[in-house]
């Protein structure tokens, strides 16, 4: 039951880290959880990791992707040299 109500809990966030969640065990997953906490909770400090070019900028809606250094989180922005 308390896994059921993680695994909910977790596809709220972020239903594709779910997905990638379902194949590790459950030691992995409250990793997962603890990063979810932890990046709502920081003060994002991002970093450019590469710029999106050609067709993915339509896939993926973007054209650049930022990773806070603190909580490893990756978040996507419609421009080249800032989030928003
Ligand atoms: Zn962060």
């Amino acid at each position: 039951m308390a896994i059921i109500l993680i695994q909910f809990r977790t596809s709220a966030v972020c239903g594709q880290m779910m997905l990638v969640g379902l194949g590790h065990s459950v030691k992995r997953r409250w990793g997962m959880i603890k990063k979810i906490i932890k990046s709502i909770f920081c003060r994002h400090d991002y970093k450019l990791i590469r710029t999106i070019h050609g067709d993915q900028i339509n896939h993926m809606n973007a054209r650049s992707e930022w990773q806070c250094e603190k909580c490893k989180w990756v978040t996507y922005s419609h421009y080249l040299d800032r989030i928003k």
